[in-house]
């Protein structure tokens, strides 16, 4: 392989995503390591790189991509759905950012990036990298570590083909198809209850469909974070730490699972598309309330259950079926996004798994691993620092994720160079703005203080909720 011949490297990167990007950025900065990163995409940016042409982060730029760089401009958003907000950036800037650093990086000579590479290996001794384009095959020397970004195994639907049976004759298309539309057809199916659906809802009601035009095929109504309360501005403090502080009110104070639901949606924790259907699923998806309520205005929504198959003239379903007409456009959008898997530890000898340590901060959990990677000593101390969260699939995984947050949030706090490291983190966001409250902020502190004090008590009453719950998934 050209360029592959004797190559060695302090550290080998698998996986050029928002992860290994993250990664590699705070060894870049932090330390005089030398790198490898492989990726069998073109392009750095992982699954960004099949986004559809619409897709937006959900959460602010401000708090994604890599620690060293801001994404974005730090603006304001100026759409009716999500006037004022933070900015979101779109798959092409993201893919952009990603793209500059790579060439920066590639420019020290400290880092040798392989796209369009197979890693192929066990993450330990034995290491081959095979091109996809030409087949060669090296087998590079790792002085030090492998880092395997392939635990979250993030599925978007042009990557893979529905799970469903689907007629020849049927247009059954990924989203990406959508901005590609030259006639209209006679009507969209929207497929899936995730992030993906939501957008690709958001998009034809934007683009002049009808409201009755589409049919929405939900699986399972899921429960959905308000965007007002996730904001990382100064002007947010108080709407974003209140939020904070509810939210560990809740979690101290609820006397059932349920009951922790019904405050969390009474204080405008959590949304749902239809207050008369009890959601079973929580990816973590952030809606603004302009957006809910503009969905809503879907009313042919089926929820029958996952979808079997999809035949000339109806749609099967795990509970039932429907009648559709085959002049309309199917919208596959049921690939599941990060993958729900058991925890590995993080740091094991010369192989290291990323995996979140804060919940649903992809970003900011590896930037911390590979600062703690570079600054603490032996795999106990580390991988005491970092415990991953597994991704949520069910409602009840809100719970043990608030509950991972807090332990390994106090676990961070007990270490003064650590938090040194968090505050100043610009993909944590919140912790810096906390810090910069002034002694004479009287209001402020008060809200710190209601959630510090709420935190502490919802360790212990989240541990028994939990312990309420149905068998795990
Ligand atoms: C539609 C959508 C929107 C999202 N929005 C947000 C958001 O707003 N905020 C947020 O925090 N998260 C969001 N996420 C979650 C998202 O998955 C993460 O933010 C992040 O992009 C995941 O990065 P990753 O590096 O883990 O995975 P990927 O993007 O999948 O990157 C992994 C890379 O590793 C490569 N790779 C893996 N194994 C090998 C191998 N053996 N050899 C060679 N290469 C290999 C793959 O080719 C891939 O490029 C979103 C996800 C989706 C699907």
């Amino acid at each position: 392989m050209m360029g592959l011949d004797s190559i060695e490297t302090d550290y080998l990167i698998v996986g050029s995503g928002a992860v290994g990007m993250a990664f590699a950025d705070v060894l870049f900065h932090e330390t005089d390591h030398s790198m490898i990163v492989v990726d069998r995409h073109h392009a750095p940016g992982g699954h960004w790189n099949d986004a559809y042409p619409f897709l937006q982060l959900h959460q602010a730029s401000a708090t994604y991509g890599v620690n060293s760089r801001d994404l974005g401009d730090g603006l304001r958003d100026p759409t009716v759905l999500n006037l004022g907000m933070c900015e979101r950036a779109s798959s092409a800037s993201i893919l952009f950012y990603y793209e500059r650093l790579m060439r920066e990086f590639v420019a020290s000579g400290r880092l040798r990036y392989f796209p369009m590479c197979e890693y192929d290996g066990d993450f330990d001794e034995r290491h081959l990298l095979t091109s996809l384009t030409s087949g060669k095959k090296a087998e590079p020397h790792v002085r030090d570590k492998v880092v395997d970004t392939s635990h979250l195994n993030t599925a978007v639907p042009s990557a893979q083909p529905p799970k469903y049976r689907v007629a020849a004759e049927l247009d059954c298309v990924p989203p990406n198809a959508l901005a590609r539309v030259k006639w209209p057809p006679t009507g969209y199916v929207v497929i899936g209850a995730g992030k993906t659906a939501i957008d690709a809802c958001l998009w034809l009601l934007d683009n002049q469909v009808s409201p009755d035009d589409i049919c929405w095929i939900m699986p399972r109504d899921p429960w959905l974070q308000n965007r007002a309360n996730l904001q990382p501005g100064e002007e947010f403090f108080e709407q974003t730490f209140g939020a904070f502080a509810i939210q560990a009110e809740v979690a101290a104070n609820a006397e059932t699972i349920d009951d922790l639901f019904v405050r969390l949606e009474a204080t405008g924790q959590l949304l749902r598309l239809n207050t008369d259907v009890t959601p079973t699923m929580y990816h973590g998806a952030i809606v603004s309330l302009a957006e809910l309520e503009v969905l809503r205005q879907i009313k042919n929504v089926v929820r029958m259950g996952r979808v079997q198959s999809i035949e000339r003239g109806r749609i099967l379903l795990e509970r039932g079926s429907v009648e559709s007409d085959p002049q309309r456009l199917y919208i596959d959008c049921s690939a599941r996004g990060v993958e729900r898997r058991a925890a590995v530890p993080v740091f094991a000898g010369r192989r290291i798994t990323p995996q979140m340590v804060r919940a649903l901060q992809p970003t900011f959990s590896a930037a911390l691993i590979a600062h703690v990677e570079v600054s603490f000593d032996g795999d106990a101390e580390k991988n005491e620092i970092c415990t991953p969260i597994p991704m949520s699939d069910a409602p009840e995984d809100w719970l043990s994720m608030m509950l991972m947050n807090l332990v390994n949030q106090g676990r961070w706090r007990r270490d003064a160079r650590l938090m040194d490291w968090i505050v100043h983190s610009r993909l944590d966001g919140f912790s810096g703005l906390a810090r910069k409250v002034l002694p004479d902020d009287t209001e402020k502190l008060a809200l710190l203080h209601r959630y510090g004090h709420a935190a502490s008590s919802a360790v212990p009453n989240l541990t028994r909720l939990i312990s309420t719950a149905p068998a795990a998934h």
